[in-house]
């Protein structure tokens, strides 16, 4: 973990606003300020560990207990037909914040979107 904070132990904190619509004592989860699509969803680890390889297991077992409880009813709440849900893992995938997080991705048929496995071609 660095001795920064990363912005988005700055959002858990409450010191820079933003949409929380998940959070229990270890995670949290975010509207993208910059959506890929309506309802574009971040679900962090309060803590900040850069990589996935980092998370201890009760962490990433929470990480992902939350990304399946999500995932539906975001998909519900903006009336998506399925979801893509991703992470950038080390910035040569493209990650930007050095927290790990979770994308979720609404997609709606004919968005003209790509798939996951299609995004580095
Ligand atoms: P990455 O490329 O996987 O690291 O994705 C970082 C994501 O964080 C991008 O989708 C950004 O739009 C998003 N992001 C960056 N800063 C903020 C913020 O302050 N609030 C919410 N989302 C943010």
């Amino acid at each position: 973990m660095s001795d920064d904070p990363t912005i988005f132990e700055q959002i858990v904190a409450g010191e820079i606003p933003a949409r929380i619509v998940y959070e229990t004592d270890t995670v949290a989860a975010f509207l993208d300020a910059n959506p890929l699509a309506p309802g574009h969803t971040l679900v962090v680890p309060k803590d900040a560990y850069e990589r996935l390889g980092e998370l201890p297991d009760e962490i990433a077992a929470d990480v992902w207990a939350a990304v399946q409880e999500l995932t539906p009813r975001i998909e519900s709440a903006v009336d998506a037909d399925a979801s893509n849900v991703g992470v950038n893992n080390g910035s040569a995938a493209g990650q930007e914040v050095p927290h790990v997080h979770v994308h979720i991705v609404p997609r709606f048929e004919g968005d003209g979107g790509r798939p996951i496995h299609a995004v580095a071609g």
